[in-house]
């Protein structure tokens, strides 16, 4: 019987070494709850490495998300423009607070959300006199930044706020800067498969000085200045630990060494993959740096002889973890009800899309692994698909 190679992971944790020294000395200093120096230290350093106006460190990707959509005064009653091909949690806040989500396709260029349907829709309602959504949500999927320009233009044409999901795009540009510093709000994640980590944490980055002050008093359960405890607004518990914050700054300092492994890991996987028919990359749009924090690949049936599910199960007997392009919400059960605009796009990247291992701690080894494992595939193609190959070629 052969014994299983080790597991190769997604997209685990990878430490730079730092984090224990500077958690070490937020333990020496007795500040391991919320509200400590290093939590203050990690937003300032975090503006300074993205270009931000403010930055506030909360627990997690989703807590900034929700904040930011309330803040801008999506309540019930509200629709909120949203891609449909991203994960689940740029899209519930929306509905925590009652709004309804309007599912936007994405654009084949960039699998981003399609600047001409959203534009394309802000324009009827104002045409009909109907009521504007009251925020768009444009997801940078992958580490690629969506279309950001004809988004801001729209938007700003019909005073409606643009709220960027920037959880997996840290790193990434858009003409030279940052995404998630465009729009009204940003929003960041350091869950544990995110470029870097802090266990579980979020961001939520503005221009605004009075948006972050009070996101930061919504965070901090809503607390009005008094000496004993003063409520006039609803709040929540979100903001970040001082230990989580320390292992953040550790994180942080290797960012840029994390994107160019990241990116490393894309440039190995598209030059050995470039022979094999019926699989292609995810485009990089060109409008600026595509960390690659995931590398996905579509898997065309006909050509490659297998289906991206098939070849999923290959690599899972392998012991290799990949995953499914994210299935698109508006074919999710629990927005099966909600409005979408298109869906096509995604519907074909939710088919076809494969996201292989795509860790910054990869060894050649793993690549080398990986790789092999997709040419035995398309080797062992049934005949009918290297008929068509050959038909084709
Ligand atoms: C990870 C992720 C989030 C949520 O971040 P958490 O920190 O896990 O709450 C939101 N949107 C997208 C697109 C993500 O990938």
């Amino acid at each position: 019987m052969r014994v299983a190679p080790d597991r190769i992971y997604l997209s685990p944790p990878h430490l730079s070494g730092e984090e224990a020294v500077l958690v070490a000395d937020a333990i020496a200093s007795n500040w391991i709850t919320s509200l400590g120096p290093h939590v203050h230290e990690f937003e300032s350093e975090f503006v300074q490495a993205t270009g931000s106006g403010h930055a506030l460190a909360l627990s997690s990707g989703t807590a900034a998300l929700h904040l930011a959509l309330q803040l801008v005064g999506v309540g019930r009653g509200d629709d909120v423009l949203v891609s449909t091909l991203t994960f689940a949690a740029s899209v519930n806040p929306i509905r925590y607070l009652g709004a309804t989500p309007v599912l936007v396709d994405a654009e084949a260029a960039s699998w981003n959300l399609d600047p001409g349907l959203v534009t394309e829709e802000l324009e009827r309602r104002a045409r009909a006199g109907a009521r504007m959504p009251r925020a768009v949500v444009a997801v940078h999927l992958y580490g690629q930044s969506a279309d950001l320009q004809p988004l801001l233009a729209t938007c700003e044409r019909h005073d409606v706020p643009l709220i960027e999901d920037a959880a997996e795009a840290l790193g990434a540009l858009y003409q030279g800067r940052q995404p998630g510093v465009f729009g009204k709000a940003g929003v960041f994640s350091f869950n544990g498969n995110k470029i870097i980590t802090t266990s579980g944490g979020g961001m939520l980055v503005s221009e605004d000085t009075r948006f972050i002050e009070h996101a930061r008093k919504l965070a901090t359960q809503a607390r009005d200045p008094a000496p004993h405890y003063e409520h006039s607004e609803v709040g929540y518990n979100y903001r970040m630990s001082n230990l989580l914050a320390a292992v953040g700054r550790g994180q942080l300092r290797v960012l840029e060494e994390r994107v160019a492994a990241r990116r490393a890991n894309f440039e190995y996987y598209r030059t050995s993959l470039a022979g094999v028919p019926g699989v292609e990359f995810m485009p990089d749009a060109g409008w600026g740096r595509h960390t690659r924090w995931l590398t996905a690949i579509t898997v065309d049936p006909d050509r490659f002889g297998m289906d991206r599910e098939q070849l999923r199960l290959v690599f899972e007997e392998e012991n290799i973890e990949t995953r499914p392009v994210w299935k698109p919400m508006h074919l999710q059960p629990v927005f099966l009800g909600c409005p979408s605009l298109g869906g096509a796009t995604a519907e074909r990247l939710f088919e076809r899309g494969l996201c292989l291992p795509s860790g910054s701690n990869l060894s050649d080894a793993d690549r080398a692994r990986i790789v092999g494992v997709i040419a035995r595939a398309a080797a062992a193609a049934p005949v009918a698909a290297r008929a068509t190959r050959r038909g084709a070629a």
